[in-house]
């Protein structure tokens, strides 16, 4: 989609590319297009480099640290840094916690935790589906039963993505059983290292070590750390799941896909003619290209919503949706490039492994376990079904 820029914001898009070119850290060039997997210090590589810039919240108000970025700035900004094939910037502390933080949270909280997600000191985690409760998330029974100026917790959390690198989990807990399910939880913020906090892998279908269990046995975390009022952690846990899944969409980041996709088809042969000129893939493209852009005007009318003032609403579920599938239907167009290439590899089979590809290259060798990754995106953050039925009541009125 070509939108037209003003002067000052093409000058704004020469800064960013300038600097994108200058900072971006050499070591991580290229790392995420090879579908390679990404270390903790990778993921903070680039966040440090973008804190000491003051550019790693472009959303936060100015005055707990964001840039104060127009919405097009925004947007410009996700184009680049997808364009230039930048990692993601883990999004636990910036889009979920932080702006609780910011919204729920006491002066102290916000003087201790804000600072510390944006340098990038604390890695944080999600703390919310339980083996019993996902769509169901009401559900849950962690239990948090105050002791004097503590609560104590007990109870498991699962799919807790990269807790095994967490300083800090966000966690909803039960702290009324006799209320009704949504009124009795609370948000509460735990330091990962505190006795009594057990974290265990759970090796997904792409053989990486993404997710885990969490289980807590008598874990004291101080009241000061619950966020917002006791028994009001709904308010807190629906605000978050709204920011989470517009986040989701990763619309800049599927317009790199496709455009990756168009330099390997062109390359890349199917009999004697480049892949690209088969007219059944050319097509498959073409479709995945068009549902992209009218997603991008979707996004573009949340954004404009939000510089309006407007929170992300039930919008935000059409977002994911359509974000999610097209990110898988990515996966599966690679995956059919690859052809037999990407058949038998599992991440991580050995160490240096993308120095050494087998085929057309480590984007082929990574096509299985990329695809299989993938699987999550329509899970993950309120499952699609849960979306649809968002969508039947806040949007439809069904
Ligand atoms: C890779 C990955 C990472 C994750 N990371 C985190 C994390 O960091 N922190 C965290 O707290 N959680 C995380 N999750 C959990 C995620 O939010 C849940 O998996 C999701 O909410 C679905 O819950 P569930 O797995 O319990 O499935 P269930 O709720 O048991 O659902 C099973 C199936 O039934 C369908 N279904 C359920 N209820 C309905 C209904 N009412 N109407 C129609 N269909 C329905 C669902 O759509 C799904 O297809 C992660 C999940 C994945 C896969």
């Amino acid at each position: 989609m070509d939108i037209e820029f003003s002067p000052e914001d093409l000058a704004f898009r020469d800064e960013v590319r300038a600097f994108i070119a200058e900072n971006y850290p050499k070591e991580l060039r290229g790392k995420q297009d090879e579908g390679d997997e990404l270390s903790k210090e990778d993921f903070l590589s680039w966040h440090k480099v973008l804190a000491k810039k003051g550019w790693v919240a472009p959303a936060w108000p100015v005055e707990y640290g964001g840039t104060g970025w127009t919405v097009t700035q925004r947007f410009i900004w996700s184009e680049e840094t997808a364009r230039a094939d930048c990692i993601r910037l883990m999004p636990f502390g910036l889009t979920m916690v932080g702006p609780v933080i910011y919204t729920f949270g006491t002066p102290e909280q916000k003087a201790h935790f804000l600072p510390r997600i944006l340098s990038g000191e604390d890695w944080w985690c999600q703390g919310y589906s339980e083996p019993g409760a996902g769509s169901d998330l009401a559900n849950l029974r962690t239990r948090a039963v105050r002791d004097g100026d503590h609560y104590v917790i007990n109870g498991q959390k699962t799919w807790t993505t990269m807790a095994q690198h967490a300083d800090w989990g966000f966690f909803l807990c039960r702290t009324d059983p006799d209320a009704k399910a949504q009124e009795g939880i609370s948000f509460i913020l735990v330091d990962m290292k505190s006795p009594g906090i057990e974290v265990r892998p759970i090796i997904t279908l792409g053989g990486e070590h993404e997710v885990n269990e969490v289980f807590l046995e008598d874990v004291r975390v101080p009241v000061a750390n619950r966020v917002f009022e006791e028994n009001k952690g709904w308010t807190c846990a629906k605000f978050l799941l709204a920011h989470e899944r517009v986040g989701i969409a990763g619309v800049a980041a599927s317009k790199r896909g496709i455009e990756r996709i168009r330099q390997i088809a062109a390359t890349e042969l199917d009999g004697d003619k480049a892949l690209l000129a088969n007219p059944f893939f050319r097509r498959k493209v073409a479709e995945l290209e068009m549902d992209l852009t009218a997603l991008e005007f979707t996004e573009l009318r949340t954004l404009a919503g939000e510089a309006a003032g407007k929170g992300p609403g039930p919008e935000s579920s059409a977002l994911k949706i359509k974000g999610s599938e097209i990110q898988q239907r990515l996966t599966e167009l690679t995956l059919e490039m690859a052809g037999h290439y990407g058949a038998p590899y599992f991440r991580g089979f050995g160490e240096g492994d993308n120095e050494h590809p087998i085929g057309p290259g480590a984007w082929a060798n990574r096509a299985a376990p990329t695809y299989f990754n993938a699987r999550k995106t329509t899970i993950y953050g309120g499952s699609n079904e849960i979306q649809r039925n968002i969508i039947a009541k806040m949007v439809l009125g069904l």
